[in-house]
């Protein structure tokens, strides 16, 4: 019996090492094959083990190789649960977390079975396995305690591989079936051993001799699927967009890595696999099950993140909506980049309006007396010109007034400068205050001011002038010196035939003022149109 069981450990830590050897050597580039050459080399070494134990007869040595043994088999049981999870989430990879938690319970029975000639919980001793020598150990609580955990894990292991078989498409369960099958060998030898008549010896590492070779077999079939998976996985994680698979249910089944990195700079957690999008915070964009969508999200997390995110519909066969497709893009450089081109745009149009207001502002200075502010002899030129030809090809008439205030040098003398200066400013207000809408009053020197009425006959001009001149009379000026009357001589000509031209009209309303000047002042004279230099034509009432 014991030649026979020592055959079947040797051979099986024969097929499990050959096994483990070839995975080795094939450097497959596949996530299964680093867990199956783990998972192979447990699986010699615990086979080896047994051999060993069957050969024994000193009970130290005994303790030790079953410790070992032990040992192994936590071993083996992890990379199970590593290989079918593997399975199960294509995704999933062994991390170091992952390798902590799957070490605390082979720790706490490899402390056990070192301190076991203490207490004697683990092995409560050990008996022949038969008449051809060898010591198997007799087993303790603590014993059953740790196959309780093991037979726990290989359940939760062979659950998650037929809960993601249902899920699974059916053209994808070759590799869940494989995997299935391969949890067959140990649980039958298991099984098997109990019909021994030593039933204590234990025979799953000959049961999973046989799973190796299966998932040997398993990973070349599913190979080339693998590699492409693998590729495929590579390729994902090149894509600059930062990429995101969603279920139905709105379960995140993969990002890549631009979308951790994404997820990172807005201060989310990066392993958000498995995740509902809902639990996610920050990203208040909507799935439609009918179409695809176009959707800007700002400032996500209030980190200043901009994204513009795609989304497309995944279907099956059927038409049916089975998830999405998200492509998120981060806009936040270029949207900086037209925020601050619009704001210098505006600054532009800003500064432009400044310069516009102030090009306005220096064409107004120009034309206008920085005194009285009312129009100088360069715009009143431009503005009697246009009027005459206005009223020419109109047919209108035109009137243009010569004012000259009269005595105004002795303001000066007998008051100053300053209120010579202040009477003219009041004239000025007066006289824009008097005259219609049409007219224009404009300073044509030191203290003569013009006024151009558009549409004034010559006897209607000289009523205005006149009325005008009654006004200022009555109206005291007032100045630092006290309360002065002012008054003004002007000289009225109107266009006509004889008179066509503003220089004309000019010089027959500077004549009539200086008549008007000659016969005592305080007084409006019409204009007589003669030729230039013609007999009482005179000059020099303007200073
Ligand atoms: P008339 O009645 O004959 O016109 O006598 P008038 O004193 O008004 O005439 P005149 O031409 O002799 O004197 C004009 C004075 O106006 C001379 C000049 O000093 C003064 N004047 C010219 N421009 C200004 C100015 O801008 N401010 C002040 N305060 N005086 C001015
Ligand atoms: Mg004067
Ligand atoms: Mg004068």
């Amino acid at each position: 019996m014991a030649v026979f069981l020592v055959i079947a450990f040797a051979m099986s830590a024969a097929v499990a090492g050959a096994v483990t050897v070839v995975h080795r050597l094939r450097r497959w580039q596949s996530p299964l094959s680093g867990v199956n050459t783990f998972m192979g080399a447990g699986t010699a070494v615990l086979a080896l083990l047994n051999t060993v134990q069957l050969l024994l007869s000193d009970p130290v040595t005994a303790w030790l190789v079953a410790t070992a043994g032990g040992l192994a088999s936590t071993a083996v049981t992890a990379s199970v649960f590593c290989l079918s999870r593997t399975v199960a989430d294509r995704a999933w990879r062994v991390t170091p977390r992952a390798l902590a938690l799957l070490s605390i319970e082979p720790a706490a029975t490899a402390v056990a079975m070192l301190t076991n000639p203490w207490h004697h919980h683990f092995f409560t001793g050990f008996h022949p396995a038969g008449p051809e020598g060898g010591l198997l150990p007799v087993l303790g609580w603590a014993f059953w305690l740790h196959s309780a955990y093991i037979y726990s894990l290989l359940t939760v292991s062979f659950v998650l591989v037929v809960r993601a078989r249902r899920q699974a498409p059916p053209d994808r369960r070759e590799i869940h079936d494989w995997t299935i099958a391969a949890f067959a060998p140990p649980i039958a030898a298991n099984i098997a051993a109990l019909a021994l008549p030593d039933p204590t010896v234990d025979l799953t590492s000959v049961g999973l001799a046989v799973t190796m070779v299966i998932a040997y077999g398993a990973l070349t079939r599913s190979l080339p699927q693998q590699q492409i998976q693998v590729a495929l996985e590579q390729v994902f994680d090149t894509i600059s967009d930062a990429v995101g698979v969603v279920d139905r249910s709105g379960r995140i089944l993969n990002v890549n890595a631009s979308a951790r990195t994404l997820l990172r700079r807005a201060g989310l957690p990066d392993q958000v696999q498995g995740m509902s999008l809902a639990e996610i915070p920050g990203f208040g964009f909507f799935l439609a099950e009918d179409a695809g969508t176009e959707q800007e999200v700002t400032d996500v997390m209030g980190r200043g993140v901009d994204l513009h995110v795609r989304t497309n519909v995944l279907r099956d066969r059927r038409d049916e909506c089975i998830g999405w497709v998200l492509v998120a893009r981060d806009v936040t450089e270029a949207r900086r980049r037209r925020d601050e081109a619009e704001e210098a745009n505006v600054r532009l149009r800003e500064q432009l309006e400044t310069i516009e207001a102030l090009r306005a502002g220096l064409a107004e200075q120009a034309v206008r007396d920085p005194l009285t502010g009312l129009y100088n002899r360069r715009r009143l030129m431009e503005v009697l010109t246009e009027e005459t030809r206005r009223a020419t090809e109109a047919y209108t008439p035109l009137s243009l007034a010569l004012i000259d205030v009269d005595h105004f040098k002795q303001i000066n003398d007998t008051y100053g400068h300053g209120d010579g200066d202040t009477v003219l400013v009041q004239i000025a207000r007066m006289l824009v205050g008097e005259v219609r809408h049409d007219d224009v009053v404009a300073r044509y020197g030191g203290e003569e001011f013009v006024l151009v009425l558009p549409g004034a006959t010559a006897e209607a001009a000289w009523e205005r002038v006149d009325a005008l001149r009654e006004r200022i009379k009555e109206t005291p000026v007032s100045v630092e010196g006290g309360l002065l009357s002012v008054t003004f001589s002007a000289g009225v000509a109107t266009l006509s035939l004889e008179a066509w031209s503003p220089a004309d009209l000019l010089r027959i309303a500077d004549e009539a003022l200086y008549e008007a000047k000659r016969l005592g002042r305080d007084r409006v004279e019409r204009g007589v149109p003669r030729p230039p230099g013609a007999a009482g034509a005179g000059s020099g009432a303007a200073a």
